[in-house]
């Protein structure tokens, strides 16, 4: 019981945080600046702004040591619940949008998930946080 409860807050925690990541509304540096909460802009952790894209692409120690470690949780999670090639797509997406460049794609990519992926990646953060929006 302990354990649905917490997964309960947990996914309304979630919910919460993707409306307001997806309407760029939620509690980072700009928006808490505009709201007279913060007096500075910048990223505590970096020099550029503070925005939700940011959140996501930070390149400092502390925000890639976190990324780091959610995908190594990411990626158990995805071994148990999903395909081989449904995964490595999800990594690469997930890669690419974090580090802002184009996948690289081994030789044995089906050329079906390869367009896939790229087009999820297209896309951009945004839409694929919020689900897995392929068309
Ligand atoms: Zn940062």
């Amino acid at each position: 019981m302990k354990n649905h409860i917490n997964s309960c807050q947990h996914a309304t925690w979630k919910n919460v945080w993707m409306a307001k990541y997806n309407a760029r509304i939620g509690s980072v540096r700009i928006n808490m600046v505009r709201r007279k909460h913060a007096t500075s802009p910048a990223c505590p952790h970096y020099r550029s702004p503070e925005n939700t894209d940011h959140i996501f692409t930070c390149p400092s120690t502390t925000a890639s040591t976190s990324y780091n470690t959610q995908m190594i949780k990411l990626e158990y999670f995805l071994k148990q619940t999903t395909s081989s090639e449904l995964q490595q797509s999800i990594l690469k997406i997930v890669g690419a949008l974090r580090h802002r460049r184009d996948p690289i794609y081994d030789e044995g990519w089906r050329s079906d998930y390869k367009r896939l992926t790229t087009k999820q990646i297209n896309l951009g953060q945004r839409a694929f946080l919020g689900g897995f929006w392929i068309t």
